[in-house]
């Protein structure tokens, strides 16, 4: 049994010098047994929030626009993934996809070229209420919507802005334009773990499904430190207070939330515990950041250059096989509890959460 098999997150070093040779497979497979099937692809850096958790105050320092992967690169490289290596879910995130002005553009163009793919975005919402319909008449499936507080104060506080009706009405103009079922990912944080259960309420109401998600060590600010994090445990006793929770698991392996029926359902409420039950032994993703660089792991500064190949005449294969050398190297597990763990140099609205 590895490591990775009993959940125990594993530094690289460890495994870096003795790398197995890659066995003739055209997935993107890596050497601790995982398949990545689910590919997120950041396509900007820019946002229309400043969430303390992941942005510095001014933002992020600008991609020079040669840098930036162009809509017929993205449509190009996520053709590469569903076709040549199996890649079955594509999510755009960022920073803000909704900062991209030519987000339609993209889904469209990727619907024409790998027809049936679902196609998804993690988005905070800000002006979705304008988009929702396009996105949705171009071809987007669903939406994950960013939301930790419906408290005004709390939220303004959080995202250094005071946007929260704009994010509610593009909750409600993506239930309105099908984009669903809607979900709502909320960051614990030690300012929303008392307004949790309120969120909770509110989503049930709403008939939107919520997912907490655990802080990581990935904010530009390197503000995070285990001591202060909220753990997947301490949101349950909260939640505890005012509903029945029954635990009923993950909807399959390879999905990060744990889940909990609320009040005898059918609602349900997830949790993605990343840090405090780490899920990287069954993890199936691919990221793709704004530059066009593989990134095998969240937590991984390794990444490998697929624009240049592709701008230097790189045929579909060439940027398949790069692909799957990328991917053998990830790591075994995130290793945020070793004793010498450093968070990576790009935060999450640099890589794309
Ligand atoms: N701007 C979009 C949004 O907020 O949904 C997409 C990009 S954002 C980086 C993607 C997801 O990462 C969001 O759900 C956000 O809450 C989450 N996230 C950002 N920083 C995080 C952190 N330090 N720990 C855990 N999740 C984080
Ligand atoms: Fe922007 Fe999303 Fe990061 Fe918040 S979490 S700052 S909305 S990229």
């Amino acid at each position: 049994m590895t490591a990775v098999d009993m959940g125990i997150p594993v530094m690289p070093d460890v495994f870096a010098e003795r790398v197995p040779a890659r066995p003739d497979n055209q997935e993107l497979i890596d050497r601790f047994g995982r398949t990545a099937r689910d590919l997120r692809v950041s396509i900007t850096e820019k946002c229309s929030l400043r969430c303390t958790y992941c942005m510095p105050e001014d933002g992020l320092p600008a991609i020079p626009h040669e840098r930036l992967l162009t809509a017929d690169e993205i449509i190009r490289l996520v053709t590469v993934a569903v076709q040549h290596l199996g890649i079955r879910e594509v999510r755009f995130t960022g920073g803000e996809p909704l900062m991209r002005r030519d987000l339609e553009q993209i889904v469209a163009g990727c619907i024409r070229a790998v027809p049936g793919i679902p196609l998804a975005i993690t988005t905070n919402a800000v002006g979705l209420a304008h988009r929702a319909h396009a996105l949705a008449d171009a071809g987007l499936s669903r939406v994950n919507i960013s939301l930790d507080s419906v408290d005004r104060a709390v939220f303004t506080r959080l995202t250094r802005r005071d946007r929260l009706e704009s994010v509610l009405e593009g909750i409600r103009a993506a239930k309105a334009a099908g984009l669903g079922p809607v979900k709502v990912n909320a960051v614990l944080m030690p300012q929303t773990v008392d307004g949790a259960a309120e969120l909770l309420a509110w989503c049930l109401d709403e008939g939107i499904e919520l997912r907490f998600i655990e802080q990581m060590p990935l904010d530009a600010d390197h503000m995070w430190a285990r001591a202060k994090m909220v753990a997947a445990q301490t949101l349950l006793d909260a939640l505890a207070a005012r509903f029945t929770l029954t635990e009923i698991g993950r909807e399959d392996a390879s999905s990060p939330a744990e889940r909990w029926e609320v009040d005898g359902g059918p609602a349900t409420v997830g949790i993605i515990g990343s840090v405090t039950r780490s899920f990287c032994s069954d993890c199936d993703r691919t990221r793709l950041t704004a530059e066009g660089t593989v990134r095998a792991c969240l937590f991984s500064d390794r990444e490998t250059d697929l624009r240049v190949a592709l701008r230097s005449g790189a045929s579909d294969d060439e940027l398949a096989e790069l692909w799957r050398g990328a991917m053998w190297n990830k790591w075994a597990g995130h290793g945020i509890a070793a004793v010498n763990f450093t968070p990576p140099e790009r935060s999450m609205g640099a890589i794309g959460g």
